[in-house]
């Protein structure tokens, strides 16, 4: 059998590879990335003396030493956008510049040379090697290939999902310059209202303030949390979040701060003991920890990896709540490694009830309990208590129309952003499209009067029927969000109703005199009121 031999420099040290003709591609790539010493997940380029990329395979043009090809290996930490500006050429412009030309070239000579042909592939070529790489980037560098790197993840879709390595050390550095720094007296009061702003915090300012809360409520005394580990447990819960419109880290803080609130408005460290405090407010740190921005119905629908391993059973609250303990199993942010067995059962037992009660579709069964139980509520009755603490949890997920209009509108801007994106992969992905997320059908206000009025409004009455003081806090701004978004729909409405009717009158005098007789019987239906003219 023939064999070839190329002759190539890598970081200007010739080498020279040997291969049969008619092995296989892959091998021959292997060969390359031998004498590169590149790892798996990395890109290899060779150039020919021109200075052109060519693709290193079994058909590789031999060569002698004086017209050797030079390789480059480009490491496989980076995103595909860093490394096209890396590599300097943007991929989706040259492929128009391609079409283009291929357009052009067609029409003059009336057939596409071979040479556009063999540019399309080496295009098209590196960009699937480009993907594949991103893709590999965020599964984890050094995941072992054999290990099913075939099987897409169910969170392959999204290219950014995860913070980079760069982003998060870049947030935890400023985090801990700041964290022993002293939180006015005036903040730390704010913090525990429900019309706290948290667009005027980036980050690592809120990672301080989610510090501030787990001390004032004296969680650090009563349970022997040193300082560096419950830092090092908030940066893992902030690592853990993802890049996506609504249900990341900023969503996780609003959350929690809402059930802060909540603490001290109905003074329930009198009511409670500061265990289920603790589980309280550490549910609420944990409660949608690595949410992809895809429902379970989604996760269900598309059959992901999270609907397969929960078997479809609140796929992702089973998941927030296990990468919650994941971060916990760590001792270097377990902030309850000092705690007791008995006392650590109980938060584990506490936390899982509460994040897994945040699935939407057990609200009424959870908001019946609760119902059924507040005539006789009973503080020292764990059951109740436990109940109590699922509504608490639930409330404070959905409470962003409790808080002041500026602060709770970018929040709903956020949300149907993120619906809307799911409801777009699912008309893609030929699945069932979750209704309320499908944008030719769901508008803002359309969203939320409905939300408000039968779902929200009935939690947070029962709520106030146990404490009544939360009234003035959380009922009446809802109410007034739903005065606003009521507005807004009926204004929305009129406006359809006149771009309706000027259409019809465009249409109407486009029609010649001979339908007249079908317009009035049309008109004849109606009841007096409502024609045209009757006024
Ligand atoms: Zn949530």
């Amino acid at each position: 059998m023939a064999a070839k031999l190329i002759y190539f420099t890598v970081n200007g040290t010739p080498e020279q590879a040997e291969f049969l003709v008619d092995c296989p591609a892959e091998d021959v790539k292997d060969l390359f990335r031998c004498a590169a010493e590149a790892g798996p997940h990395d890109i290899l380029k060779l150039y020919n003396p021109k200075g052109n990329i060519i693709n290193i395979s079994p058909s590789l043009e031999p060569n002698s030493p004086n017209s050797c090809y030079k390789l480059e290996v480009v490491a496989a930490d980076s995103n595909t956008a860093e490394l096209a500006v890396a590599l300097g050429f943007d991929l989706s412009s040259m492929d128009k510049r391609l079409q283009g030309l291929e357009k052009n070239i067609l029409i003059e000579a009336g057939e596409t040379p071979a040479v556009v042909y063999e540019m399309k592939k080496q295009v098209d070529s590196f960009q699937e090697k480009l993907e594949s790489v991103e893709h590999l980037s965020w599964l984890g560098l050094f995941k072992d290939l054999s290990e099913g790197t075939h099987k897409p993840s169910p969170f392959y879709h999204k290219r950014t999902l995860h913070k980079t390595r760069k982003e998060c050390e870049h947030v935890r550095e400023k985090f801990l310059q700041m964290s022993s720094l002293e939180v006015s007296e005036g903040v730390r009061q704010y913090l525990k209202t429900p019309t706290f702003d948290n667009w005027q915090w980036e980050d690592a300012e809120i990672m301080v303030l989610l510090q501030v809360m787990y001390t004032d409520l004296d969680f650090i005394a009563a349970f022997n949390i040193e300082p560096e580990v419950l830092q090092q447990f908030l940066f893992q819960v902030y690592r853990r979040y993802n890049n996506i419109p609504f249900h990341n880290f900023k969503h996780c803080f609003c959350v929690t701060q809402m059930m802060y609130g909540l603490i001290w408005l109905t003074d329930l460290k009198t009511k409670m003991d500061s265990v289920d405090l603790l589980i309280m407010l550490t549910c609420a740190v944990c409660h949608d920890l690595d949410h992809t921005g895809y429902n379970n119905a989604y996760q269900i629908n598309a059959r992901t990896e999270l609907a397969l391993r929960y078997n479809d059973i609140s796929p992702l609250e089973n998941h927030h709540c296990a990468v919650a303990f994941e971060i916990l199993e760590k001792t270097e942010s377990n902030i309850f490694r000092n705690l007791s067995m008995d006392q650590y059962k109980r938060i584990r037992e506490g936390i899982i009830k509460c994040i897994l009660a945040t699935d939407m579709t057990r609200h009424n069964e959870i908001l019946n309990r609760f119902k059924s139980i507040l005539p006789s509520f009973d503080f020292t009755n764990k059951d109740h208590r436990e109940v109590l603490m699922m509504i608490l949890i639930k409330v404070s997920d959905i409470s962003n129309e409790a808080r002041p209009m500026e602060v709770a509108e970018p929040w709903l801007d956020c949300l149907l952003q993120e619906f809307y994106n799911q409801s777009d992969k699912e008309k893609l992905e030929g699945l069932p499209v979750t209704p309320f997320m499908d944008r030719d059908k769901v508008n803002k206000p359309s969203s939320q009067t409905g939300f408000i009025r039968f779902v929200l409004l009935p939690l947070f009455i029962e709520l106030a029927n146990l404490f009544p003081c939360l009234e003035q806090h959380i009922i009446d701004p809802v109410r007034k969000a739903l005065d606003y978004y009521t507005e807004m729909e009926k204004a929305l409405e009129r406006e359809k109703q006149i771009r309706a009717q000027s259409e019809n009158a465009a249409k109407s005098q486009e029609t010649t005199v001979g339908t007249q007789s079908s317009a009035d019987s049309h008109t004849e239906a109606l009841p007096e009121a409502s024609k045209p003219d009757a006024q």
